[in-house]
């Protein structure tokens, strides 16, 4: 109490980010506004992603009486993004200001105290995909890593981070210490230059080649694989056409690499529509023939707006 006090009186705040309001989804999944400072209006949104394990069911070694025995928790890095990825809701704040490195690793904290997650036992993994683009808040989202590793006890072979393609952001990462660098995924989008430009205007400035380049300098730890992300929007980037350019773009990094496909998810006044679920079939399809491991994201959350490119703090709008 002493050092809180002496802390106090130097200007730090101590404490842990409250969660301000929940929103349970009829799939398990949960939806945080966390408010980052008391008396702060501003709030950012973190998802906690319960999976129970289906391939044990009936043997005995399924999920204890939490209901869940692995989960993934989407944290925020900034409040709002300057990316402005044409499909993605948080878009629309715009940056409103970036998170410290205490408020990234605090909303963790909050989750996992919630859950009464145990940190070493429970198996959770941290995905830092929700609002904002964390190579633009490197500085601090890299701090919040060393905080999660080194304080908390988390793996960062646990940890994810996605990344529009900031080029800066990848080659600073490729420097970092293999046993505190987190996975790297890029948020692909698009089979070429023209179309990914269209969704995502920050391709201007890093167009494809420049990101690839850039993810080539980062030493991959053994069995490690780059995840392209890749958001399927209906008749605009889910075309048989458009996963066979994939299929050769991905191949020609010559990275070991996986694709995750993600069905977009509708927003209010965002002028897409959702893929045909034949459609993101026959897209995994086309890649697995072509020898690249695809997986089909399953969307969590979609009634409550925590869904990949559905973060924008609907309590406050
Ligand atoms: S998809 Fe990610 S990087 Fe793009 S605008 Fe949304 S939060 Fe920002």
């Amino acid at each position: 109490m002493a050092l809180r006090e002496k802390l106090v009186a130097q200007g730090w705040r101590i404490g842990r980010p409250a969660v301000a309001q929940a929103f349970q989804s009829t799939d398990g999944t949960e939806r945080y506004l966390v408010q980052c400072r008391p008396g702060d209006p501003t709030t950012v949104e973190t998802v906690w992603m319960p999976e129970g394990d289906g391939g044990e069911a009936g043997d005995g070694s399924e999920a204890d009486e939490k209901g869940w025995d692995r989960a993934t928790v989407c944290v925020s890095s900034q409040v709002g993004c300057a990316v402005n990825c044409q499909f993605c809701l948080t878009a629309r704040l715009g940056l409103q200001r970036n998170l410290t490195a205490g408020e990234i690793a605090g909303q963790v904290v909050a989750v996992l105290d919630r859950h009464g997650v145990r940190v070493g036992r429970d198996r959770v993994n941290l995905v830092f995909m929700g609002m904002g683009e964390p190579f633009l808040n490197y500085d601090n989202f890299m701090a919040a890593v060393r905080l999660l590793v080194h304080e908390i006890g988390l793996s960062p072979q646990r940890m994810t981070v996605s990344t529009s393609g900031i080029v800066p952001g990848i080659e600073r990462f490729a420097q970092e210490p293999q046993d505190l660098r987190p996975k790297l995924a890029i948020s692909l989008n698009a089979p070429n230059d023209v179309l990914r430009t269209e969704i995502m205007p920050i391709n201007r400035k890093w167009p494809v080649a420049a990101v690839i380049d850039a993810v080539r300098r980062v030493p991959l730890r053994p069995r490690e694989r780059i995840t392209f992300e890749y958001v399927l929007l209906g008749g605009v980037t889910d075309r048989p056409e458009h996963a066979h350019e994939v299929a050769s773009l991905v191949r020609r990094t010559g990275l070991p690499a996986k694709v995750n496909l993600i069905a977009w998810n509708p927003g209010p006044g965002i002028p897409y529509s959702k893929p045909e679920p034949p459609a993101v079939d026959a897209f995994q399809k086309t890649l697995m023939k072509a020898g690249i491991p695809a997986y089909i994201r399953q969307p969590r959350g979609r009634d409550i707006f925590a869904a990949c490119g559905q973060l924008k703090r609907t309590f406050e709008s």
